[in-house]
């Protein structure tokens, strides 16, 4: 799996590739709000004991989860109304244009959305498209054959076992480097394969029949296809780190000279693989030397027929949703409503939206910002990362757990942060990629192969400090350690993250604590560990580190004994930084609400509600969500996130400011404290 870029949220990723929206009745700008929703508040509950039920008790209930989604909050509202409104809106402009310019913006676009919507042709076509390539597999007569193949395949996104890419070296963040890192499992996480809640095993169950019944339509003549890929991928999944040990970026870099990869795996052919990927390698960084040497011991007892099979399955699994009807439903049957609890396939045209914005977010980007983000935003939010960033600094000085010079190089590390706001100053040029109106397969190769090349070219070369990692239009934000930046795409700069409009209170505990809490992964367990030019290197004074990891421990022990629905907790450990950047977010909010008051008459109560208490209901209106069962299974066990009902129920009564702002009283107060930043 790739490096991950720190995100605010659960990337909707998983959910975007196989999840669809919907007829649901309810209008996207009724859901808008001038500042706090208050009939959303259920004032029958106790904002002491449940805060998320008392600020959005009455939300939840009305607003329950559409067929077409796993997941329905502030985040799914405002990306409905994005993509219905302003994505529809652009596409259906463009759309109106005769004949566009080959490579524009307007051609990719329309080319592609076209060919999403010919169902005649797609149906007509078949599996045809893939055909060639289900061709080599089977010609591929060993398993250093394959392996070979499989650096062809991954360039078409076609994933194998393991995933090479292109990235900042975190011990160099100047410069670009080539990582290795595991992959190759179709349910995403080694825990749907090993754990044995019931659950699970259902979930393992319905995944052979889903494969079994893929092949079975494709018409590949395979004995037990589903049986035999769960039981390579299980082998996979066991030899592979687990999701929390993932997080530590110094037991995953690991540098080592191109050679050493046939040492530790001499059945496989690396230079083969690299040569067909497009790569020329001399150094690489590896997240596991063992599974590196386990994988190469798997691939050699395994019979070449059974890989045969599972490259089959990954190139039939990458590209269901591109083929006939039957292979969509199948393949949502599985990784919708299977895995996230999803009832109902959204209308294949909104589907073709999404399908767009994934695969040309940026063209579309450059289409969505000129048309709806205003320039004056860009001021706004840049004084307002400022306030931010004033308001940490303070807070470093009085720290009462960390020794003066780790302060200073924290207080560095701090005023070295940069930040991006709406969308990247310039564009890339897309212009080479191939799409035409009736080949909507070829076309997501295209544009998968226009990414290869743009990934590759960068290889030993400096790191462009200007690329954006998420397209304008994205409803997120996020950091990036090795360019010691946080970054914040035009689109979550609206209501109820940002409203211009709104009491200052509530905008500070949406925009402004989602500002700190970006800021806050720079010195969460993850990012402290990088210093103010983004390299991964330790400016902690022992007896310091060992303070703040305590204060770390405290926190995952405290998730940990969270459980979110029967049989399941929250993994302290996978979700330790989101969760220190959580209460560091809030905090930083907070005291920047507090400093912005300074000298000032204080804020009337607004519908019976302080200042202090509105600051913490902004919080919660941000992470109102109705999850399904599965979604909600599928976010601890996977996901870096606490599930949104505790991102407000669990971190609130850790603050002090919390129980003096709703006079708490008991056991919610002074035993949980826990004060990091
Ligand atoms: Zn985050």
């Amino acid at each position: 799996m790739k490096k991950q870029l720190v995100f605010l949220m659960i990337t909707l990723m998983a959910m975007i590739l196989a999840v669809s929206c919907n007829n649901n009745k309810q209008k996207s700008s009724e859901t808008r709000v001038a500042a706090f929703d208050i009939s959303g508040i259920d004032s029958t509950q106790k904002p002491c004991s449940d805060f998320d039920s008392f600020a959005n008790g009455n939300w939840k209930k009305h607003n329950p989860i559409p067929s077409t989604e796993g997941a329905w909050g502030s985040f799914e509202v405002l990306d409905k109304e994005n993509r219905e409104i302003k994505i529809k809106g652009i596409i259906a402009e463009l759309l109106k244009q005769e004949n566009p310019v080959k490579g524009s913006e307007a051609q990719l676009i329309t080319g592609y959305y076209r060919s999403y919507l010919d169902t005649l042709t797609i149906s007509k076509r078949g599996i045809t498209p893939i055909v060639p390539l289900s061709d080599k597999i089977l010609a591929a007569k060993s398993n250093a054959e394959l392996i070979a193949l499989a650096g062809e395949l991954a360039i078409v996104n076609i994933s194998g076992p393991f995933d090479v890419y292109v990235s900042a070296d975190d011990r160099n963040s100047k410069m670009n480097a080539i990582f290795m890192g595991q992959d190759g499992l179709s349910m995403g996480d080694r825990n749907y394969y090993e754990n044995k809640d019931s659950s699970m095993v259902k979930i393992r169950a319905e995944f052979v029949k889903h494969v079994d019944k893929m092949f079975s339509m494709a018409s590949w003549d395979v004995k037990a296809p589903g049986q035999t890929i769960l039981d390579f991928e299980t082998k996979l999944a066991l030899i592979q780190l687990k999701n929390f040990e993932m997080r530590d970026p110094v037991k995953i870099y690991n540098k080592i000279p191109f050679t050493e990869l046939q040492k530790l795996a001499p059945s496989v052919n690396w230079a083969d693989y690299y040569k067909n990927f497009g790569l020329h390698a001399d150094t690489v960084i590896v997240q596991d030397k063992n599974y590196l040497k386990n994988l190469g011991l798997l691939i050699k007892s395994t019979p070449v027929g059974m890989l045969q099979t599972y490259f089959r399955w990954k190139l039939l699994s990458a590209y269901a949703n591109l083929l006939p009807t039957q292979f969509n439903k199948e393949s949502f049957h599985f990784f919708s409503t299977v895995m996230y609890g999803v009832k109902a396939q959204r209308p294949r045209e909104e589907r073709a939206i999404m399908s767009v914005n994934r695969r040309l977010g940026m063209p579309l980007g450059k289409l969505y910002v000129a048309k709806y983000f205003p320039e004056s935003s860009k001021k706004k939010v840049s004084g307002m990362i400022e306030n931010v960033r004033a308001v940490y600094s303070e807070r470093i000085d009085k720290l009462t757990w960390m020794s003066a010079p780790t302060k200073e190089k924290a207080k560095k590390k701090l005023a070295a942060f940069t930040w991006k706001i709406g969308y990247p100053d310039t564009w890339k040029d897309y212009s080479s990629i191939d799409i035409q109106p009736d080949k909507l397969l070829e076309n997501s190769m295209s544009i998968a192969l226009w990414e290869h090349n743009d990934m590759v070219k960068k290889a030993g070369k400096p790191v462009d400090k200007q690329e954006w990692g998420m397209s304008p239009q994205t409803i997120n934000a996020y950091n990036n350690p090795t360019n010691n930046e946080i970054v914040f795409p035009a689109a979550i700069l609206q209501p109820p993250f940002f409203n211009p409009d709104a009491d200052d209170a509530i905008n500070y505990g949406a925009i402004i604590a989602v500002i700190g809490h970006e800021m806050t992964h720079g010195f969460d367990d993850q990012g402290a560990q990088y210093d103010g030019n983004g390299n991964l290197s330790n400016w902690w004074t022992p007896e310091d580190s060992k303070n703040f990891i305590a204060l770390g421990k405290k926190l995952e022990v405290y998730f940990s004994s969270i459980e979110v629905t029967k049989g399941f907790k929250i993994d302290g450990k996978l979700t330790l930084g989101e969760n220190i950047a959580d209460l560091g977010g809030l905090t930083l909010g907070y005291y920047a609400l507090e400093k912005s008051l300074e000298g000032k008459q204080k804020p009337e109560k607004i519908d019976g509600f302080t200042y202090q208490q509105r600051f913490f209901l902004g919080w919660a209106q941000v992470w109102r969500e109705n999850m399904t069962n599965e979604s909600l299974i599928n976010q601890v066990q996977t996901n870096e996130h606490s599930p949104a009902r505790w991102r407000i129920n669990a971190t609130l009564p850790l603050m002090k400011e919390f129980s003096d702002a709703f006079g708490c009283k008991g056991a919610t107060s002074d035993s949980l404290r826990i004060v990091i930043w």
